[in-house]
């Protein structure tokens, strides 16, 4: 199993100068070579003599004529030019497999990054060694303890990242959950979660205030004049926002479900069709600020590491609309009916705690169903499903200073 760890660098201006400058080779480089392919291609065309173009004589290509026609090519680190091309080998391979459109051209900019390969480059503590430029400053050390894949140092909204690939055949293992049993969990809009304890997650309140000051600065943004120095600066604060934003909401996602995992052995939550809930706009905002998807992601990889299970409701379960205690069942219940009473035993619900109790229900239900070798039909389990290939877990350090 990989796992990605990124860690914020600390790099001085001269460091970061020659980040800037290895991004910029690696860009060139995957731009050279993507002109080359499609000149190749073409020439192939004409004569079906000519081979095919590939990845691997491409890079040959530019090794033969580096030295000659981009000397400057040298200063940095040969990864970042071989790396790029193989990752264009990677964008083809995607392409023709019809994962993916046909490769496009880099821009400055956006996306800057290059990579290194695990013999190009060191981990000690809070540093890493990069090849002709020295040791650099990392904001935390390495977690995970493994054999080390590759890194991929990358720039978001003015800093500089290093993403850590390790390989780690059994994942991580971590102890099991305290015995706090089944727990269900009702993904909203109005609270990030509910547990069928009671407990509720906001979510960052942060967030509110952030999203009015985003509004401002992207219209402060569309005033100022193209190509000026001060739409340059607006552009920066701006990203630096959204990088904030994005910051908050993955790591209360990530507090949430590690909380969760800790806990509790099994899990049942709600299968959302998140994309048919998108098509409701007054939804929408919060929703997919909140990522559902994202939630349950890290639930299915964080509960495997515990060694526990998370159980998914059928798409079609009443979660809401059931009473949790005689198993009524409503008609139909308005989205913004928070309390509601049950008819058969009269009993007051919170609309997202009696949800959560259902789905926790659900998940015992199934589990012992399941041991009894018959399924309910009701439910499915996410257990120790081959794990999403690569894990990214971004630390405090990716959180720290940045406006
Ligand atoms: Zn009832």
């Amino acid at each position: 199993m990989l796992l990605a760890h990124r860690i914020r660098l600390d790099p001085n201006k001269v460091q970061a100068t020659y980040l800037t400058r290895a991004a910029g080779t690696a860009r060139f480089a995957y731009n050279w070579a993507l002109a080359e392919w499609q000149r190749q291609y073409q020439a192939s065309l004409a004569d079906p003599a000519l081979p095919k173009p590939n990845e691997m004589a491409l890079r040959r290509r530019l090794n033969a004529v580096k030295h000659r026609e981009f000397p400057w090519m040298l200063e940095v680190t040969k990864s970042a030019p071989q790396t790029a091309i193989m990752q264009l080998g990677r964008a083809f391979e995607n392409f023709f497999s019809r994962r993916a459109r046909f490769p496009t051209f880099r821009r400055k900019g956006r996306g800057d990054r290059f990579s290194l390969s695990n013999d190009d480059f060191r981990v000690e503590k809070k540093h890493i060694r990069i090849p002709k430029l020295g040791w650099v400053r990392m904001r935390e050390g390495l977690r995970f303890a493994g054999r080390i894949v590759s890194a991929c140092i990358s720039r978001l909204a003015g800093d500089w990242y290093a993403s850590i690939t390790v390989d780690m055949p059994d994942g991580l293992s971590l102890p099991p959950a305290e015995s706090q049993g089944t727990v269900g969990v009702d993904l909203g809009v109005k609270q990030l979660a509910t547990l069928s304890t009671g407990e509720k997650y906001a979510g960052p309140k942060a967030l509110r205030t952030l999203l009015v000051r985003l509004r401002r600065l992207s219209r402060e943004l569309s005033r100022k004049v193209k190509g000026s120095r001060n739409r340059v600066k607006a552009r920066l604060k701006l990203a630096k926002l959204h990088a904030r934003i994005a910051n908050l909401r993955r790591d209360s996602l990530h507090q949430l479900t590690t909380s969760i995992t800790r806990r509790f052995h099994t899990i049942g939550i709600e299968d959302l069709n998140v994309k048919g809930t998108l098509g409701n706009r007054c939804l929408s905002r919060a929703i997919a600020d909140m990522g559902f998807g994202e939630v349950r992601r890290q639930l299915i990889y964080k509960a495997a590491w515990r060694g526990g299970q998370l159980v998914v409701a059928d798409r079609w379960y009443p979660s809401s609309k059931l009473c949790s205690c005689c198993g009524h069942r409503l008609e139909a219940l308005a989205l913004d009916q928070r309390q509601w009473t049950c008819p058969g035993c009269a009993r007051q619900h919170d609309r997202d705690v009696n949800a959560a109790i259902n789905l926790r229900n659900m998940a015992v239900s199934s589990t012992v169903s399941a041991c009894g070798g018959e399924g309910s039909g009701l439910a499915r389990e996410c257990k120790a499903k081959p794990a999403p290939e690569k894990q990214e877990s971004s630390g405090k350090a990716a959180l720290g200073r940045i406006s």
